[in-house]
């Protein structure tokens, strides 16, 4: 990148008067008075800051705002981008900036802001909330999401001017969160240029190896699209059809992306030769489609009707692969000018100037519907990672489309299976779904839906769903619902284990108490209920003697306790060793813990019947289960059913930047959580080091929060339960 010029030689002025031609192309209505209003007061207010470049730090606000200008937004907007920083950077509040321009113009600068005042050491984390701030925002006012993005395109075209550190940061933020951000909101403009511009900082050598071999070859592209061109022109010219064809410019990354999924060379990549047809109405679209067919014969599963169903961003576009004469196949879209437009800016088009107003808000209503209630689901994940996760399917993924019995087609993230097509429907739906047809065959719970799929869901009266479900999910909507069932009968189960354990060491005290008693005791302590008391001695958070300690102690005469201690060993020898699981209907099975994916209480578990050595229980979703070999009747329902002070063996794949005292760190922040640690290992490789620790936990929400205090040690990047089979390198 060359240098930019230095500060004297920009023209503020001359950068402004640029912007405003360009609104006066879309809204000649636009309040310049009140733009030259913002101009001048941030102007001011940057005055005397300067960027990484040398230039006024002014220019960045500037150029955001140019980009929005170039999505022809409105006025509110493009004062919004210009002032954008003035909060963060000037002693300016945000009142001053609602004194001058509003409420409106106040909120989204209030949106970016926040978003950009996120610090933290883990990556990880901070993409998380960062990720939860944009969401927040943008169910507040949606344009806050299109400023930030323009911020953050701006800021990725001059990231050369940073340290080499922060740019991998920087780029690999744009990539997890901004890109499918702009993915999502259907702003393929600025998509593209985002991943390209990440792309290069990530992976330089394969982005310069492909800009090589895309110049090398692009005379003989353009020759060949040339050939191509000419006669389908003509053909649609004779069938009536108005319309523009182009060849489509090809984005590096999509490139790479390609290649690497397929694992084929740049020569094999059909999408180097495309096509766009843009037509003037829908109905020459599939006119069009059908005289392409005529010349060139299409590859029957690649052609795509986004016309009929478009894409959750909005994205409409008819696509089809043919094949051209020399064995190549290209890929031709065909849409009109309108949808091309869409598909350029996206969500930015409800806010598109428009003469006499009538922008269509139908989808733009649903979408900040549908985001205030992901924020509402939120509420019940602690974790901004797990919500993170928990939203990746909604947000990030593609979609498939099934049908109801009855012919309504419903929209899922891939991967979705018909549990969440059921929660999709009602959650009543959901909880009583006990199988399902797919196509008119019975299906398991676990099968992946695919496009065009009809699901009938099988109910039964009452509802009877499982932990286990969680695994087999895509959509927030059925992990929301799952999570609150799960929330409430764990708690009443708890409670009831809790009140058994407390009554029996009571009893062994000989301490007899009322429940109003107890309810002092629980008070004294801390809960507000006694519920609350014996859910927590029921979850092995408090032990029963510490709540029984606090009566008055019966003392054991010594004849008592020889009779207390031959019942206790007279018990022991008559209960089977617990192991804290139940199988579904039997009761004398042997059960062992399957060393693959060492499963806790709290885990979705699955039972595997072994030959001659019981049933072996396993996580839901170890890879060993996958086994074609394995008949489904060698499965069994199993059920947690886990005394409070019983341990199980966890192995923890940790991953860090190295550095001193790190295994110290992780040691202390353990012993902090009260966990045994069975043993430990650790290695190095560059700068990364890689600990390996045996500890016992009690269950899954014990395990999670020694997780989440070891994420805590600096420089701890992943922490990930061993699994056999999965590499963790
Ligand atoms: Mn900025």
């Amino acid at each position: 990148m060359k240098r930019e010029s230095p500060a004297a030689a920009v023209d503020l002025t001359a950068m402004m008067e640029a912007i405003l031609a360009k609104v006066r192309v879309y809204n000649l209505q636009a309040d310049e008075d009140k733009l030259w209003f913002g101009f001048r007061f941030a102007s001011e207010a940057h005055a005397a800051q300067v960027r990484k470049s040398g230039e006024p730090f002014f220019t960045h606000a500037l150029t955001v705002t140019d980009i929005l200008a170039d999505l022809r937004l409105d006025v509110d907007t493009l004062i919004a981008a210009m002032v954008h920083d003035v909060v963060e950077d000037t002693h300016y509040e945000l009142e001053d900036i609602r004194q001058r321009f509003g409420k409106d113009v106040a909120h989204m600068v209030d949106g970016v802001t926040k978003i950009s005042g996120i610090r933290g050491v883990n990556l990880e984390a901070r993409k998380a909330e960062t990720y939860r701030k944009l969401v927040l925002a943008i169910a507040q006012d949606p344009r806050t999401v299109l400023i930030k993005l323009a911020d953050r395109l701006h800021n990725m075209r001059t990231i050369s001017h940073l340290a080499p550190d922060r740019q991998q940061d920087i780029a690999q933020e744009t990539m997890d969160v901004y890109v499918p951000l702009a993915h999502r909101f259907g702003i393929a403009r600025i998509k593209w240029e985002l991943e390209d511009l990440a792309f290069k900082v990530l992976q330089p050598e394969r982005y310069f190896e492909i800009e090589a071999g895309i110049n090398q070859t692009r005379t003989e592209r353009e020759r060949l699209i040339q050939r191509l061109v000419e006669p389908l022109q003509q053909a649609l010219d004779e069938a009536g059809i108005a319309c523009a064809i182009k060849g489509r410019p090809k984005h590096f990354y999509s490139i790479y992306r390609k290649m690497k999924a397929q694992e084929i060379g740049l020569d094999r990549i059909y999408d180097l030769l495309a096509l766009r047809v843009i037509t003037g109405t829908k109905a020459d679209c599939y006119h069009a489609l059908g005289v392409l067919h005529s010349h060139y014969p299409p590859l029957a599963d690649r052609i795509k009707d986004y016309i009929a169903t478009p894409k959750a961003n909005g994205y409409q576009s008819l696509h089809s692969t043919v094949r051209i004469p020399g064995g190549k196949y290209i890929e031709v879209q065909i849409r009109t000018e309108e949808m091309h437009q869409r598909s350029e800016i996206g969500i930015a088009a409800h806010w598109r100037y428009k003469e006499g107003g009538g922008a269509d808000t139908e989808d733009l209503a649903d979408m900040v519907q549908w985001l205030r209630q992901i924020m509402e689901w939120e509420e019940d994940v602690d974790d901004p990672r797990e919500f993170m996760e928990t939203l990746k399917a909604d947000f990030f993924d593609d979609e498939v489309f099934v049908f109801s019995p009855g012919g309504d087609v419903f929209q899922l993230p891939r991967g979705a299976t018909p549990l969440d097509f059921a929660f999709r429907i009602h959650s009543e739906v959901g909880f009583r779904c006990i199988g399902a047809k797919i196509n008119g065959r019975i299906a398991t719970l676990r099968s992946e839906l695919h496009n065009g799929d009809t699901i009938e869901i099988l109910t039964s009266k009452t509802p009877n769903p499982s932990a286990s479900w969680l695994e087999i999910v895509r959509t927030s909507r059925a992990k929301h619902h799952l999570r609150r069932w799960i929330r409430t009968t764990q708690f009443q189960e708890s409670v009831k284990l809790g009140r058994d354990i407390l009554e029996r060491d009571l009893h062994r005290g000989k301490i007899r108490t009322k429940d109003d008693q107890l309810l002092e005791v629980a008070q004294q302590m801390g809960y507000t209920e006694l519920d609350k008391l014996l859910a927590a001695v029921g979850r092995g958070e408090v032990s029963a003697a510490k709540v029984s300690g606090r009566f008055a102690p019966h003392v054991e005469s010594a004849a008592e306790k020889v009779i207390s201690r031959g019942r206790e060993l007279a018990g022991n020898l008559l209960r089977r060793p617990k192991t804290g699981v139940r199988v579904a209907g039997e009761d004398n099975l042997m059960i062992s813990f399957a060393r693959c994916c060492q499963p806790i209480p709290g885990d979705g578990i699955i039972g595997l019947i072994t030959r001659g050595r019981g049933v072996s229980v396993h996580r839901v979703g170890c890879s060993n289960l996958n086994d074609p070999n394995l008949g489904p009747e060698r499965l069994i329902d199993v059920t947690w059913d886990s005394p409070a002070d019983q341990t199980y063996t966890v192995k923890l794949i940790i991953q860090a930047q190295d550095r001193p005292n790190l295994i110290m760190d992780i040691s202390n922040k353990l012993s902090l959580t009260n966990t045994n640690l069975n043993s430990g290992d650790f290695a190095t490789e560059d700068d990364m080091a890689r600990v390996t620790l045996v500890v016992e936990v009690r269950n899954l929400n014990n395990l999670e929060t020694i997780m989440k205090a070891l994420y805590k040690v600096p420089g701890v990047t992943q922490i990930d339960r061993f699994q056999l089979g999965v590499s963790h390198s």
